[in-house]
């Protein structure tokens, strides 16, 4: 069995800064907010998991 977690980068709507998290893609589509690890502003993900090989993330700002 395969690990659940998968990391993905993204560029923080904020600063620009690139970044690798973890996303947890057992649980399913879902959003959730998680701080930048450069300037700490609250990201808005958007995970979408399609079957059990494929996702994908989507950032936003919170004014968005
Ligand atoms: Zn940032």
């Amino acid at each position: 069995m395969k690990s659940m977690w998968d990391f993905v980068e993204i560029m923080c709507p904020y600063c620009g800064e690139f970044q690798q998290t973890d996303v947890d893609i057992s649980a399913g589509s879902q959003d959730y907010w998680q701080d930048c690890q450069v300037c700490c502003c609250p990201i808005l993900f958007e995970l979408t998991v399609d079957g059990e090989q494929g996702f994908r993330v989507i950032v936003k700002r919170d004014d968005d």
